[in-house]
């Protein structure tokens, strides 16, 4: 398995770009780095995007690719997420208000984008990579992936504060190659963090204790940029044996 870093930080500032993880070239976890990464020959081989939630930063290229891509003939791109996430971004986006309703054009019958609702804790396939979504505790309904191409498998947390089910399932699973987590906030906003439900770096490492192996690499995403100095400081700071910090163009291979 491999994966480009279209996009790696919590907020959007020159040289830094929201949430966009590409894998094998073709399935991309959440959307908000996509139309200004690739040229449109990249953009026309993603099959399938998964989206940990609604939020603006993990969904609005969704909007901007499916206007890219319509007309052009290329086939359909699969949104794929859990039903309460589908509904908001059906609902509030493609609603012909906001955007045009993408899942109706050019035609009803073969429309470029194409909702496909899945189950938490269900595998299911894509191409040769299975995917499970697992639930996290964010302020709206999130979800962390985990992937696996059966030599390996990935975890993704999406956006979340402290939470359990993906460290559970993370340490039952025996061919974890690495693990993406978040951490937006330093240790001076928690507050900031607890009622937006992200980590900061005491929180991460709370978190990290949870996973009982110390030699799997843990990289970084979803730092807020205008506070990066701090972050890197304090997690630096926690001691983890393997932390990386997830950089935006980065290619890495499992
Ligand atoms: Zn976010
Ligand atoms: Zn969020």
């Amino acid at each position: 398995m491999k994966m480009k870093v279209l996009g790696s930080y919590g907020a959007e500032f020159p040289g830094f770009k929201t949430m966009g993880l590409l894998i094998n070239d073709t399935v991309l976890v959440d959307a908000g780095s996509v139309t200004s990464s690739l040229s449109i020959e990249e953009q026309e081989r993603i099959s399938d995007i998964l989206v940990t939630h609604s939020h603006l930063d993990h969904i609005k290229d969704i909007l901007f690719l499916a206007d890219n891509l319509a007309g052009r003939g290329k086939n359909h791109i699969n949104i794929i997420a859990t039903d309460e996430i589908i509904s908001i971004i059906q609902g509030t986006f493609f609603n012909n208000m906001i955007w045009p309703d993408f899942t109706l054009i050019p035609t009803t019958s073969d429309p470029i984008i194409r909702f496909k609702k899945i189950k938490t804790e269900e595998n299911i396939k894509i191409d040769h990579l299975t995917v499970k979504a697992v639930d996290v505790d964010h302020t709206v309904k999130g979800v962390g992936y985990f992937i696996s191409d059966g030599n390996g498998a990935i975890m993704i947390s999406g956006d979340t504060g402290p939470t359990d089910r993906i460290w559970q399932i993370a340490n039952e699973k025996k061919d974890m190659k690495a693990i993406f987590i978040e951490t937006s906030f330093p240790d001076n906003l928690e507050r900031l963090a607890e009622i937006s439900k992200h980590l900061t770096p005491h929180l991460l490492k709370e978190e990290l204790k949870k996973l009982k192996r110390r030699d799997i690499p843990v990289y970084i995403v979803h730092m807020k940029p205008q506070y990066i100095d701090a972050l890197k400081k304090e997690i630096t700071e926690i001691g983890h044996p393997c932390i990386h910090f997830l950089e935006q163009g980065q290619e890495l291979t499992f």
